[in-house]
């Protein structure tokens, strides 16, 4: 049932040739968000069978099924930031992109040490983001207990930036 929910799913990711520059193929994960049956489908696949004991959403989609997730499995949520938006901060890692460079925040007051954390994201494409994500973990004495996302793009190899942690993709592309 799940398998089959999450297939139906896949069929409501939304490619998009040369966004946001040329060369790239974005996959628009909201049509999948805004059908009820596909949300459900991805927010209890995420979370399945993981010991967690607070989920962290990457900015912005990620906040969207983090949160979901959360409130599925009873806990607590929170939003890693891009830079600039939060009034205080416990803790920045910087990484590179394909192009560029970008930061994560974590807000202040959030994560305590000890605690089991699921990192949750739309997309992992070069690893950079939520590898990113699992040192901010890491670095505030928290435990990554997964890093699960809707959709990993294989090719890109991005897992390997995540050596070390459990990696959950619900599909495949
Ligand atoms: P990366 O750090 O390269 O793994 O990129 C992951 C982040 O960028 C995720 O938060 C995604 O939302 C976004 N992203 C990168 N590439 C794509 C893509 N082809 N389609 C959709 N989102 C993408």
């Amino acid at each position: 049932a799940t398998d089959h929910a999450l297939r139906q799913a896949a069929e409501l990711i939304r490619e998009v040739p040369d966004f946001p520059e040329p060369g790239v193929l974005f996959r628009d994960i909201s049509p999948l968000l805004a059908d009820g049956a596909g949300l459900n489908a991805v927010v209890s696949a995420l979370g399945r069978d993981f010991e967690f004991d607070v989920v962290a959403g990457v900015e912005a989609r990620g906040f969207l099924v983090g949160a979901a997730v959360a409130q599925e499995f009873g806990t607590g949520v929170i939003g890693l930031r891009k830079p600039g938006k939060l009034p205080v901060v416990a803790d920045r890692v910087d990484y590179t992109l394909e192009y560029g460079r970008a930061t994560l925040e974590l807000p202040a007051d959030t994560l305590r040490a000890g605690q089991r954390v699921l990192i949750v994201d739309d997309v992992l494409a070069t690893g950079g983001t939520l590898g990113a994500a699992c040192r901010l973990v890491r670095q505030a004495g928290a435990d990554v207990a997964a890093a699960a996302v809707v959709l990993e793009l294989t090719a890109l190899e991005g897992r390997d930036k995540i050596m070390g942690e459990t990696v959950r993709a619900l599909l495949k592309a």
